[in-house]
């Protein structure tokens, strides 16, 4: 049985102080329960948040990393430098990132396969441009995305993957996916990493949806078959609202 899985985004939003602010008041709200909670922070806020959750059931992730060790590659940072902060999970090939900053499914592979031998969690993001859904592409896009980004794993690395299926045109727009259309591209998600590797990887494999989820949704969101959890942006800077999420 895959457990909820509900992830924040912070972006590019808190300094230090304000991410403090946000833990105290979360920690004073949260109970940990059965559901899976991590808060992907900017790299600035990575220790001061990692003690402030210690222990706490709340795990702390990035939004990027390179996929080379260490080297001249300035403004970079490498997994080995994430996980001596104590961050579990990392976010990979979001689509700001593939959008602004020229990532391309080839960087996306290399640091996913980086990512597990560091032992960083994974959550790679899919997903396509309203162009490209409305000429009938989107789940061409995605295809192409699993296949190139996911290319020499292995299946035991495929089932402890996170994928988060994030359609652009969802993004921080308020204009959420429907249910349905989100679980059908999940389900989809899920068909192409059967055809790779194999039915264990497909059950195992943990698929979020990521797209203007608030608290007002999540509800209908979490309960749709395919869908295992959440990747929360705007709604996950404010812990009143990130909890109920968090509790749907
Ligand atoms: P919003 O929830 O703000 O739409 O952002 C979604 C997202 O990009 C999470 O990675």
């Amino acid at each position: 049985m895959r457990k909820p899985f509900i992830a924040g985004n912070w972006k590019m939003f808190k300094t230090v102080a304000e991410a403090r602010d946000f833990a105290e008041e979360f920690k004073k709200i949260y109970v940990k329960n059965d559901v899976r909670v991590a808060i992907c922070v900017p790299y600035t806020q990575i220790a001061a948040m990692a003690e402030a959750f210690f222990d706490t059931g709340v795990e702390i992730g990035a939004q990027n990393m390179h996929f080379e060790d260490e080297g001249a590659y300035t403004g970079e940072i490498s997994a080995k430098m994430l996980k001596e902060l104590g961050v579990k999970y990392c976010i990979i090939g979001h689509s700001e990132r593939r959008n602004y900053f020229g990532e391309t499914d080839e960087t996306v592979n290399k640091k996913l396969h980086k990512a597990f031998a560091e032992g960083i969690n994974p959550i790679m993001c899919v997903g396509e441009s309203l162009s490209e859904r409305d000429c009938g592409k989107a789940f061409d896009v995605v295809k192409r995305q699993l296949v190139t980004g996911l290319a020499g794993l292995t299946e035991e690395q495929a089932a402890k993957l996170v994928v988060a299926y994030e359609p652009i045109w969802a993004i921080g727009t308020g204009r959420t996916a429907s249910a349905e259309q989100a679980d059908e591209m999940c389900g989809f998600i899920r068909d192409v990493i059967e055809e790779i590797f194999g039915d264990a990887a497909a059950c195992a494999v943990v698929i979020q949806y990521g797209g203007s989820v608030k608290p007002e949704n999540a509800g209908e969101i979490m309960n749709m078959p395919e869908i295992d959890g959440a990747l929360v942006g705007g709604a996950s800077l404010k812990p009143q609202d990130f909890i109920k999420i968090v509790n749907f």
